[in-house]
């Protein structure tokens, strides 16, 4: 049986990232969805267990994908759940430039993992989880970048923020 991970924040999954479940769950019998307990750079908005329940609500119609959260090191988790390959979405060249230091140093952890690069849909090049909420926190819509589950928590999120 082959199995993709396909790793991230998700805070909160946007439907640029349910668009990357949907095409690369189709290429492998299943998808695990890891969601890393924190952010490399930043704290985040949604806790992780938030941030799992959201990914599960969301993806709730696709029996392929299970949603585990996790922490460490990626290419350990990747052998932990018996993942081949590891996915991840490729927008702009800003992208590309960390995508594949990450790849590269993955590799050197472990060359058992391989890592998969699909490009995002043209309608999605645009959609990342921190504009998305930052147009919420002005009071944008935001209904046509992610999941419904996740336009409800957000707005009840933000308001409790002011
Ligand atoms: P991280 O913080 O680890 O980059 P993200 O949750 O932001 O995690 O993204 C997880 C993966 O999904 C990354 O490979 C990222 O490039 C990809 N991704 C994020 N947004 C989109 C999008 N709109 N279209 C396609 N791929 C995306």
């Amino acid at each position: 049986m082959s199995k993709v991970l396909y790793p991230g924040t998700f805070d909160p999954v946007t439907n640029g990232h349910m668009d990357l479940i949907e095409r690369g769950s189709r290429l492998f019998d299943r998808m695990v969805v890891g969601v890393a307990a924190a952010h490399h750079r930043e704290k985040t908005t949604f806790s992780v267990e938030e941030r799992v329940e959201m990914v599960r609500e969301a993806t709730r119609g696709n029996p392929a994908v299970e949603v585990l959260p996790f922490d460490g090191l990626l290419v350990a988790f990747a052998r932990a759940v018996g993942a081949r390959a590891v996915l991840r979405g490729l927008r702009a060249i800003s992208d590309y430039e960390y995508e594949t230091q990450m790849a590269f140093m993955n590799r050197r952890l472990d060359p058992g993992v391989e890592i998969l690069f699909l490009p995002a849909d043209e309608k999605y090049t645009y959609v990342n989880a921190s504009l998305v909420k930052e147009i919420a926190r002005l009071g944008g819509n935001v209904a046509a970048f992610v999941p419904p589950v996740v336009l409800s928590r957000m707005t009840a999120r933000i308001r409790g923020e002011k």
